[in-house]
């Protein structure tokens, strides 16, 4: 037979604690937190060993009073919220009241605070669920939680931790990405005696992207600014060649508070499809403020989630906000292989480029390449005056300022074809070519009807289809900047955009479309393209407003520095 019975107190926080408290680095996030509420200005952060033997946060916030001490230690209780109609707009990180209690049912936990009106400072010790008596004690003005041996008695949790200096990463990941935006508020984290990250209350975004990206990353980052009456936005973005395969530099933050969510990181990586491989994540922070009515936070227990009143309104200004500004962003040219050395310290800093395997493979390659080179004379352009050289038909090589610079010709032209042709569709003035002989595709009747259905939103285009009988569609113009264009590709690609999405609007079918466009009628790698096509197309790259990426968010420039090669021949 087995008796109901209600659990004790001890057991339920430990229980709870499973959901706030996984490793030091949830503690130290909890903690900072709490002295964000607070209101502090400075935050300081000590570790020993990874935080597993030792986290000690300090703040110079409001502090709690003695006669509180032993509440603030207590599950379901806090100063943050008082009735359920709190709960629709909650302004503060936290709210719960579940932080302190679960991590002093699994730890050594001391809190000695000093609040503002007291006279002197007070302490409370909790040793795994075990409260103190409060007592006076000496201390600064703010409050000081040390918490100590964290799950020393739960040797199931305890050995799910890593080494020390992983759970150190952890850790000061999160508090860099509290410092990225909470500006007005000093942090700084020592780990063993050494201090690991540091910025002053009064820097600003861009020295704290520095602190936490590196010096020459966060100066290659995109500003996104777009202030509104209802929702802000704030961004940063790093070039194309510091995306990386997973979503760990993806920061994404609302109303101070850093978030997770899978349908935020969708918008994101809408907006910045263009200038990021697919398959891969932008190096990014956005900041989203809006007032606490318009979202939802109490839907995770790690509130890492969010849902929004409005979300197309939310997701559309995302999408578009960076857009704009990507549209025009201005990075410098430079070696992908560059951001690996920008040496970060933790893992929200470390943007080593994965994409740096396309530098140093185009590099390893330098010596095999020689056999296939071609040299090309110098004519009068303004672009290119110098002379290049092109390698397999596939790649230019030139020297820049600094180094040399390597271009891929099928980058380059489907990114000219895209920004050019989207210019004259917007301008409504995209020119036709009729074909002397329309091209004719054998199709279904389903597909044929489907792309009929959509003739209008293809003229848009500079595409002319009609139906040629049951089962063909002839394709009668195409537009006249893509002369490569070949008529069959373009109905294949076409019936995948239409297949891919249920329902796609005729927006996105454009878009899609320009992007197949752009590509089909691009030099394929191996063509041989000749010398004064090859100069017009570095001309038109040149007027454009960004020609970093192709269309698909590859690169269309890699740059060597004279340093990279210099090490290549040991000179360094
Ligand atoms: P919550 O943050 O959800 O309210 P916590 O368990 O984290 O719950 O904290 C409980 C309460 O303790 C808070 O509501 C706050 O009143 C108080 N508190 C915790 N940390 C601090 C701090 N650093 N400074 C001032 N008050 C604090
Ligand atoms: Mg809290």
């Amino acid at each position: 037979m087995s008796v109901i019975r209600q659990l004790p107190r001890i057991v339920v926080d430990q229980i709870a604690a499973g959901e706030v408290v996984e490793r030091p680095a949830s503690v130290v996030k909890e903690l900072v937190e709490n002295s964000l509420d607070a209101g502090a200005t400075n935050i300081d952060v000590i570790l020993e060993e990874g935080g597993i033997r030792r986290i000690e946060v300090r703040d110079d916030g409001c502090g709690i009073a003695s006669d509180e001490l032993h509440l603030a230690l207590s599950s379901h209780a806090t100063s943050k919220l008082s009735d359920a109609a709190d709960l629709q707009a909650i302004a503060s990180l936290g709210f719960r009241g579940e932080a302190l209690a679960s991590i002093a049912s699994v730890s050594r936990l001391e809190i000695t605070s000093w609040p503002r009106d007291a006279e002197r400072a007070a302490s409370i010790g909790v040793d795994f669920g075990t409260q103190s008596a409060v007592q006076d004690a000496a201390g600064a003005r703010g409050t000081r939680i040390v918490v100590c041996d964290l799950f020393s008695e739960l040797p199931a949790r305890r050995k799910f931790l890593k080494r020390p200096s992983t759970e150190a990463s952890h850790s000061i990941a999160w508090v860099e990405r509290l410092a990225l935006v909470h500006l007005g508020v000093g942090f700084s984290v020592q780990h063993d005696g050494k201090s690991v990250f540091h910025v002053n209350s009064s820097d600003d975004l861009e020295a704290r992207c520095a602190a936490v990206y590196g010096k020459q990353l966060s100066a290659n980052m995109i500003a996104v600014e777009m202030p509104s009456e209802h929702i802000q936005l704030s961004a940063r973005v790093g070039p194309p060649e510091s995306a990386r395969r997973n979503a760990r530099n993806v920061h994404m933050f609302l109303n101070g508070r850093w978030v997770r969510d899978p349908r935020l990181l969708r918008a994101v990586r809408e907006g910045v499809k263009e200038f990021v491989p697919h398959g891969y994540y932008p190096t990014l922070f956005l900041a989203l403020s809006m007032s606490p009515e318009s979202i939802d936070v109490n839907v995770h227990p790690q509130k890492t989630e969010v849902r929004f009143r409005d979300e197309r309104m939310v997701f559309g200004r995302i999408v578009n906000g960076l857009r704009q500004a990507l549209s025009q962003a201005n990075w410098s040219t430079r070696a992908a292989g560059d951001v690996g050395s920008y040496s970060p310290h933790t893992s929200v800093g470390s943007a080593v480029s994965e994409l740096g395997g396309v530098a140093s493979a185009t590099y390893a390659q330098l010596g095999l390449a020689n056999s296939d080179a071609r040299p090309i004379a110098a004519i009068d352009d303004t672009v290119a005056t110098q002379n290049f050289l092109s390698v397999r038909n596939t790649f230019l090589f030139r020297e820049v300022e600094g180094g040399v610079e390597i271009i891929d010709q099928h980058a380059l032209h489907e990114r000219v074809n895209l920004e050019e042709l989207r210019k004259e569709i917007r301008a409504g003035e995209v020119v036709m070519q009729p074909l002397l002989v329309p091209s004719l595709v054998e199709l279904s009747r389903k597909e044929l009807q489907s792309l009929v259905d959509k003739k209008d939103v293809f003229r848009k285009l500079g595409v002319e289809i009609a139906e040629f009988g049951d089962t063909t569609l002839a394709i009668n113009a195409v537009p006249a900047r893509l002369k490569r264009l070949k008529p069959e590709a373009l109905v294949e690609d076409l019936l995948e955009i239409l297949h891919q999405t249920r329902k796609p609007s005729p927006e996105q079918i454009q878009e899609e479309m320009l992007y197949s466009m752009s590509c089909r009628a691009a030099v394929m790698a191996g063509d041989y393209v000749n010398e004064e096509s090859l100069r017009s197309l570095l001309k038109r790259g040149a007027d454009l407003p960004q020609d970093r990426t192709c269309a698909h968010g590859r690169p269309v420039r890699v740059f060597l520095s004279y340093l990279d090669l210099e090490k290549a021949f040991y000179r360094r």
